[in-house]
């Protein structure tokens, strides 16, 4: 039964503006398959290691089930300054000007991050292509998502965020590796980035949610490296094949995160205590050979369909953003409802830009699937 409400009046603008219809018209055209090769979905494919399972049940046995601080659970917050101590030599003991929290998801780092530093009128540099929710974050905190167009290699540069800057600029969002293209970005590259927001006093803003998704010899490059003045943001999810968990955390200056914390505690309150007592020995696992197994699938993107499109290759993450061929004379959407006619899952790349060229490939799927869908990729773009 219909409601009997006229909801359409209820609705607010900030909410009637947040664009869907892309991902929308994608599953909708979905719909019509039976048993696709699923290559849209961006989560892993593997269980979560035994030990963070044990002690997740541990933590529900031990009755660990009220709120935590909202800054999280002092075991896990000790990991996360152990992490940050040992990779950039962070120090959040005693009175450091550092500070680091627990958040629901890394999409609740970066919720937190967009209300805390931005309001009407301001604006934010964000990558193009991007993933999907950022220039909602800017749009839900009335702000403007100035989009730094990363075509055609989509290195996200110090030159290229520079002219996009003016005097309305407060933050930049980094995001390496990158979804939806798996660029990593080097180290000269991230510390040149750091400079051009410190001269600028820009605060860098840094989605670090693959960070451990990188294939050597490529290394993962943080700003952290070279600065402790900026917001570092990362999750649990992808990591740990845990994306339902809703797990990830933020750090850097203390009176940023202190600002975050207050709205933190008004809305989110904190992160799922359970899961955050699983986590706390999460950075003690090996993740070598699952990487080297994800470097493997991406060998195989690249050998199947390097030849037939224009790739850039992805050194990182799980995804991979191969152009349409021109001859071909098709648009995303076009392109990726061929792909459901052959049971395929792609998404069309103006989900993630305003260009519509392109498509993502998701590769944390198993490889015997991967294979099947990128040689019916490839016939396609023959
Ligand atoms: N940032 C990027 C770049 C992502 O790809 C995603 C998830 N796809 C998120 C943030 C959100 O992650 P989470 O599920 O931890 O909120």
């Amino acid at each position: 039964m219909a409601s009997s409400l006229d909801i359409e009046r209820l609705l607010s603008e900030r909410v009637k503006e947040i664009e869907t219809s892309g991902i929308r018209r994608a599953w909708s055209l979905a719909q019509a398959c039976e048993d696709p090769v699923n290559l849209s979905i961006g989560q892993p494919d593997f269980p979560v290691h035994d030990a963070i399972k044990q002690a997740a049940i541990d933590a529900i046995l031990e009755d660990k089930n009220g709120y935590t601080q909202t800054a999280g659970d002092a075991a896990l917050l000790a990991s996360i300054h152990l992490r940050l101590h040992g990779q950039y030599g962070w120090d959040f003991s005693g009175d450091s000007h550092l500070q680091a929290m627990v958040t629901s998801g890394t999409a609740g780092a970066l919720t937190l991050a967009c209300l805390t530093v931005l309001g009407p009128g301001d604006e934010i540099i964000i990558p193009d292509p991007y993933f999907v929710i950022y220039p909602t974050l800017a749009r839900i905190a009335e702000a403007k998502a100035v989009l730094c167009d990363t075509y055609p290699d989509f290195r996200m540069t110090a030159e290229r965020i520079e002219r996009c800057i003016t005097d309305k600029t407060k933050a930049v969002l980094l995001n390496s590796p990158a979804n939806p293209t798996g660029v990593v970005l080097n180290a000269q590259e991230v510390a040149d980035i750091v400079t051009l927001c410190k001269d600028r006093n820009i605060l860098l803003i840094t989605d670090e949610i693959y960070d451990e998704f990188v294939f050597p010899p490529t290394e993962h490059s943080s700003p952290a490296v070279t600065s402790d003045d900026v917001l570092v943001i990362r999750g649990y999810g992808k990591t740990y094949g845990c994306t339902g968990w809703r797990m990830g955390y933020a750090a850097g200056p203390k009176p940023l995160i202190d600002a975050m914390l207050k709205l933190k505690q008004q809305t989110f309150v904190c992160a799922p205590s359970v899961l955050q007592h699983a986590l706390v020995q999460a950075y003690e696992i090996d993740l070598a050979p699952l990487i080297a197994r994800f470097a493997k699938r991406r060998d195989m993107v690249v050998d199947i369909l390097g030849d037939v499109t224009e790739l850039v290759v992805p050194d990182g993450a799980f995804y991979a953003f191969p152009k349409i061929p021109a001859g071909h004379n098709m648009t995303g959407l076009e392109f990726i409802s061929k792909a459901v006619e052959e049971d395929v899952l792609v998404i069309q790349g103006d989900v993630f830009s305003k260009h519509d060229t392109h498509f993502r490939i998701s590769y944390a799927v198993p490889e015997d699937k991967l294979e099947h869908g990128l040689r019916t990729l490839r016939k396609l773009l023959s």
